[in-house]
């Protein structure tokens, strides 16, 4: 629920509307995960609240850690597994969470996409990811990502209320900035997330520089190709004055060669945007492998003065790309 939500709620029960800041401060300031805790409510309250909500309804199953990331796999309610990924930089500690079980986007790269999509994420699955991952942890979350499982742009009014809980300052408190909705480029659902005036970053995965390649790639091109996106993103650009980020995997072969970073620098030029050139993660189930040119890209994208910068890897021990740890534990299972 939202803040409002609540405020409604406790209107409803002919209840103090000032409740609603009690609740909230319960669960996200001082993080209680039981009414009863809530030592400021009257005990008939408590009893109400515990039998009308419940506070969380996913549970870790198994995590796996290196130096600089942790990955978690959690069980939903109905026994779905999804992924969030935790990122230690020397800035903060950066969360990526899954938006949907499974993903129906098909891009041919991408674990993740293997599992069809079973169903969408109620927005409190995505809250609990956050909050369980800093009661395991005990550390608090400063950046989140919604680069896991899942289109985010595909279960839009979910994601819109994630994302207005935890930047709420009764809620989590994630400055917007620090929020980064990656989307492969449904048009619609970017037409409107303009309207809705967030102030969180874009990112699109792009991965190809013209039509022919990326609909190789990302099936969404055929129904959304480049031409209507980027006249889409530069209405966003001009409307917000943000930058749009570009994610751009590097594939062995595929969309390396020195042409595509021409292209790419082609389209990009002039634009307020920024590439994000990311290190295939290899899996054992599809075929792509990672590019052995990546400073050559690079290179080339920066002489034709486009922003670019190299992703810092996390997690390639842990099979931390997209839906891979939830697509080996169920092969094991
Ligand atoms: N569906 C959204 C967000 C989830 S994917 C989107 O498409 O943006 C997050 C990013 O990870 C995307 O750019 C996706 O293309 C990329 N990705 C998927 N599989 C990967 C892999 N094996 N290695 C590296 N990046 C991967």
């Amino acid at each position: 629920m939202t803040f409002e939500d609540l405020e409604n709620y406790f209107v409803s029960q002919n209840e103090k509307k000032f409740k609603a800041t009690q609740v909230f401060e319960w669960l996200y300031k001082k993080r209680v995960s039981n009414f009863y805790d809530m030592t400021n409510l009257k005990k008939e309250l408590q009893e109400k609240l515990t039998n009308t909500f419940t506070i969380r309804t996913i549970k870790l199953i198994t995590k796996r850690e290196d130096k600089d990331a942790i990955k978690f796999l959690f069980e939903l309610n109905d026994n779905n597994k999804i992924e969030a990924v935790l990122m230690k930089h020397d800035y903060g500690n950066s969360l990526c969470i899954s938006t949907e079980v499974g993903c129906n986007m098909g891009c041919a790269f991408c674990e993740s996409g293997r599992l069809k999509k079973v169903r969408h994420l109620e927005t409190h699955e995505m809250v609990e990811q956050i909050l369980l991952v800093e009661e395991i942890l005990n550390i608090r979350i400063s950046h989140v990502v919604l680069m896991g499982i899942g289109e985010p742009f595909d279960n839009y009014d979910n994601v819109i209320k994630f994302i207005n809980i935890i930047n709420s300052n009764k809620g989590i408190d994630i400055g917007a900035r620090h929020i980064t909705v990656s989307t492969c480029g449904l048009i619609p659902k970017i037409e409107e997330f303009i309207k809705d005036g967030k102030q969180v970053n874009l990112a699109i995965s792009l991965h190809a520089p013209n039509n022919e390649l990326r609909s190789k790639l990302m099936p969404i091109n055929k129904a959304y190709p480049l031409e209507d996106l980027f006249k889409v993103l530069k209405k966003y650009i001009e409307l917000t004055n943000r930058r749009v980020t570009f994610e751009y995997i590097l594939l062995d072969g595929v969309n390396d060669s020195d042409e595509c970073a021409k292209e790419l620098a082609n389209l990009l030029k002039g634009m307020n945007a920024y590439v994000n050139l990311i290190p295939y993660n290899e899996t054992s189930h599809i075929e792509f492998k990672r590019s052995k040119r990546i400073m050559e890209f690079y290179d080339i994208l920066k002489k034709n003065k486009i922003n670019v910068t190299v992703r810092r890897e996390f997690g390639r021990e842990l099979k931390a790309a997209c839906g891979q740890l939830r697509s080996n534990y169920e092969e094991v299972e």
